[in-house]
C-alpha cells in the first residue's frame, strides 16, 4: 500500500512538470531527496481542501531563522515553560544544571524520548544546562559573557523555546559519548546541532558541541543528509520551491511559499501537513502520507 502510494505520489509529481529528479540514496538513513527546478513545477488542481496562510505565519513554527541578522520576531508569543526543577518527573533520568531551567514541555518531551533511544545504546549521562531564555536572562548572560560567547537578546535561538544547550557527566560533550551520539543520532528525533566545526563561517558562532535546535522531521533528516545548516536548508528551499523527501519509508513533501507581498494565500491541500515560517519572507509546507506509522510519530503534536 504504502508501495503504491510512493508510486503514485512520484507519478503525480512526474506529471507536475518535475523536470529535474535526481535522486540520492543512503542505506543507512534511508532518505531520498528528489529536487524540483524552482520554476519548474506547478500547483495541483485544487482538489477540493484548501490551507489559508495569513501573512504573519511567516513567524511562527519550528523553523524559524534566528542568528545575529534575524531576532526573534518581534511580539512574538512567549512560549509556555515549565521550571524542570520544580518538575523533576518531567526530565526523569536526565540531569538539570541548576534550578533556572526552563524549557516547553513539548520540547522537553521530545529530548526525553531521544535520551531514551541514546539509553538503549548504552549512553545515559545527559545533564541539561541552559533551556528556554527570557529576554531579561539573555541580557545577563550578555553582560557577563560579553559578544564572542552570547548573543545580544532577542538574537539567540535560546529565546525561541526551540533550542537547548546538553551536557554530559563525564566530561566536555565535543569527546564525552553523549555528545557523539546526539551529533550521529539526533537527527533522527527532529533535532539538529546547530553551530557544527565547519559551518562557523555560516552560522556566525563558534563549535558548539553541546547546542541542539528542534527543527523537526523531515527537515532534521535532509540537513543531514545534505550537510546543511539551518540558514542552508531555508536557502535551498526557497531556490528549489519543493523537494520531496523520504525519510524511513514516509515520502514527505515540502514546499517553499513567499509571502513577500503579505497578502494571504490560498493554496490546495491533501493529507497531514506542518506549516512554519522562516521568519524571513517565507513559509514551508510539509506534508506526508499519514497512513504509516513513521509519519504518525513523526507528525505534529
Ligand atoms: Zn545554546
Amino acid at each position: 500500500m504504502k508501495k503504491l502510494l510512493l508510486a503514485a505520489a512520484i507519478a503525480l509529481l512526474l506529471g507536475y512538470g518535475w523536470n529535474e529528479l535526481k535522486p540520492a540514496v543512503s542505506g543507512e538513513n534511508k532518505i531520498v531527496v528528489l529536487e524540483g527546478e524552482a520554476a519548474g513545477w506547478e500547483e495541483p488542481e485544487p482538489a477540493g481542501k484548501k490551507l489559508n496562510i495569513a501573512p504573519d505565519e511567516v513567524y511562527k513554527g519550528d523553523l524559524l531563522l534566528v542568528n545575529s541578522r534575524h531576532s526573534v520576531p518581534k511580539g512574538a508569543k512567549l512560549p509556555r515553560v515549565v521550571n524542570l526543577f520544580e518538575q523533576p518527573e518531567l526530565a526523569e533520568g536526565i540531569g538539570v544544571l541548576d534550578n533556572g531551567v526552563e524549557l516547553p514541555p513539548e520540547l522537553l518531551h521530545r529530548f526525553a524520548e531521544m535520551v531514551d533511544a541514546a539509553r538503549a545504546d548504552g549512553v545515559d549521562h545527559f545533564l541539561i544546562t541552559s533551556g528556554y531564555r527570557n529576554e531579561e536572562k539573555q541580557a545577563e548572560l550578555y553582560e557577563k559573557m560579553g559578544a564572542d560567547y552570547a548573543n545580544p537578546p532577542g538574537y539567540s535561538e535560546h529565546n525561541l523555546g526551540l533550542s537547548l544547550d546538553v551536557g554530559s557527566s563525564l566530561g566536555m560533550m565535543k569527546d564525552a559519548p553523549e555528545g557523539k551520539w546526539l551529533e550521529k543520532n539526533a537527527w533522527r528525533h527532529g533535532f539538529v546541532l546547530r553551530y557544527p566545526e565547519d559551518k562557523t563561517d555560516i552560522t556566525g558562532v563558534q563549535h558548539e558541541p553541546w547546542h541542539f535546535r528542534y527543527v523537526g522531521l523531515p527537515h532534521s533528516a535532509i540537513m543531514q543528509k545534505q550537510g546543511m545548516v539551518l540558514e542552508e536548508y531555508l536557502d535551498y528551499l526557497q531556490e528549489a520551491g519543493r523537494i520531496q523527501a523520504e525519510v524511513n519509508g514516509t515520502a514527505y513533501t515540502v514546499t517553499y511559499y513567499s509571502m513577500k507581498d503579505k497578502k494571504p494565500l490560498s493554496i490546495p491541500i491533501e493529507g497531514s501537513y506542518t506549516l512554519s515560517g522562516d521568519n524571513m519572507d517565507g513559509v514551508i509546507v510539509t506534508t506526508w502520507d499519514a497512513g504509516s506509522p513513521v509519519a504518525k510519530e513523526a507528525g505534529p503534536s
